[in-house]
Formats: C-alpha cells, structure tokens, sequence
C-alpha cells in the first residue's frame, strides 16, 4: 500500500470571472480581450481592484484552515495588483505562474506562449523574490509543443491537466492519464518515471470522467460531487483542488445568459463554506495539506 497520510493541493487561479472562457481570451468569447472589456466596462484600461477582497478572504479562510496554498497568477493580474501577490507570498503560499493574457493556447501559438510565459515568471519572480517554480495552463489547456519552453523557462511541474472527457466544446485531451501526480517528460499525458518535469493532475468524476476537482464544478454540480472525485483520487494517490477568488466574491454587474448564469452560480458565502467544508472533510480522512511545490519535489522519490 503506498504511504499515509495523502497529501492534498489547495490551489487557487488569481484571476476573475471575465477570464472565463465565454468572457474573453477564446474564438467565442463575448469581448475580444481583456483590454476591449476594460474600455467598455470601466472606462479605463485596467480593472477598479475588485479582486483585492475576495483573495483576502481566500487568505483569511486559509489562515482557519491552516492551510499552505498555491496561486496561479496571471502576469496582467500581477502587473494590476502587485502588493496583493506580495502579500499572498508574505503570508507563506506559493506563487505559480498562470501565463501573462488568459488565452487558449491556440490562440497564443509557441512564439507568443514563449514570450507571455518569461514576461510572467520574470514579473512574478520580482515581485517575490524567487524563480517561479510552477504553471497552470489558461483554461488547462495544453499541447506538448509547450513542455520544451516551460522547461526552458526553468518552471519544475504543471499543474493543469484534467484528466476528464471532452465538455461543452473543450476537449482537454487526457482522458486515459492518472488522476495523481506523476513524472512526465516529452508529453504531458504520458507517465515517465524517470522525466524531469511533475505533472499534478485536477481529478475527475470518478466512471463518467468528468471534471469535479474545481470549484467551478463544486457550484455548479455541488459538494458531494467534488468530494466523491477527490475520494477516488486519494484512493490512489496525492490530489489537488483548485478554486478562483471571484467564486467568493459578488456576482458580476452584467447582464449574463443563462448558460454564464449556471457557470456563475452559487458565487459568495456559499462557496466559501464548500471549500472550507471540503477542506475540513479531506482533513478528517487523514489528509495533509501541502503546496503544489512541496509536492512536486517528492513525485515519484521514495519519500
Ligand atoms: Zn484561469
């Protein structure tokens, strides 16, 4: 049997809702870019701070849990909020990056994936004082063209890929691969003991293979959803769950159709108590929590 306690990310992406895939940043999203939905909604080319509150009480809700968290920061974020990602390294959580624009990869393509990836890790890596170590893919969407410049760029694990079926129109791509971390080295979907880069995967739902480990799911299919994936998960191995500030913030003051409404769901007091329930449940099934990090370090080492 493979060692107890598991270990368990808390993972957050410091981003907001008009990062969303329908928002911006895909061939369909309602606003062009980011720079497009500032002028029409703010009269101004950068955000009014609405993300300072809700990642405070991200980090207060951390602080009752004892929790060490990781946060995928976005490179425009960092640049808006500074003193804010500061703040969260200060207070002893990881910083990884999150890229620099929240585009599909596809749209980016490997010249501009390189130059968003090094403008990010360099921003965030001086405004912390250390090399980033981490990334998550924009929409965890990745192709393996990417894994030579994420090594190049020194980052050691990915924390993005989800090992569900296609949904909606996205097609992850991972369907076949593990629901815990391995070691990877020339495709992200394929196990190599003996890579040098960690992969920690968000688990699925467990036999429909659909996403659970994400606090998008976690309002939209509820609670027991989540925890019956990360379940699974800690059956076999380490897991991680990741959530976004704006999920504990206000709903957005927009008009939204009702297919934004449902992805935007049980924003506020609910899901703050469902992460810090869910937080509490992993911990009663004997579950240490850890950093993306501290995690990659040991994947796949006979710790
Ligand atoms: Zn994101």
């Amino acid at each position: 049997m493979p060692p107890e306690p598991r270990r368990v990310v808390l993972s957050v992406d410091l981003d907001e809702w008009y990062h969303c895939r329908w928002a911006t940043g895909s061939p369909g999203s309602r606003w062009r870019d980011t720079a497009e939905f500032f002028r029409e909604h703010y009269r101004s080319d950068r955000p009014a701070g609405e993300l300072a509150e809700p990642t405070r009480r991200v980090l207060a809700l951390f602080d009752r849990l004892g929790v060490k968290g990781s946060f995928f920061v976005l490179g425009e974020v960092a640049r808006f909020y500074p003193e804010l990602v500061r703040e969260i390294a200060a207070r002893g959580h990881e910083i990884g990056c999150h890229g620099f624009h929240h585009v599909d990869i596809d749209l980016l393509g490997p010249e501009g994936f390189r130059r968003e990836l090094a403008e990010s890790c360099e921003l965030l890596a001086s405004l912390v004082g250390r090399p980033i170590a981490g990334y998550r893919a924009p929409n965890l969407l990745l192709r393996d063209w990417m894994i030579p410049t994420l090594r190049a760029q020194g980052l050691r694990y990915d924390a993005s890929v989800c090992t569900s079926r296609a949904l909606l129109g996205k097609d992850f791509g991972h369907d076949h691969v593990a629901d815990n971390p391995y070691r990877f080295s020339d495709a992200f979907a394929r196990p190599d003991p003996a890579g040098d880069l960690v992969e920690i995967p968000l688990p699925t739902f467990p036999v429909l293979r659909l996403p659970a480990a994400t606090g998008i799911l976690t309002r939209v299919a509820g609670r027991a959803w989540t925890l019956a994936a990360l379940r699974r998960a800690l059956r076999t191995g380490d897991a991680q769950y990741y959530f976004h500030p704006y999920e504990l913030g206000p709903r957005p003051p927009i008009a939204l159709s009702l297919r934004e409404r449902l992805f935007l769901r049980r924003l506020g007091p609910w899901m703050e108590e469902a992460v810090e329930a869910i937080a509490l449940r992993l911990r009663s099934w004997g579950a240490r929590f850890v950093t993306a990090g501290e995690l990659a370090a040991t994947v796949g080492t006979s710790s």
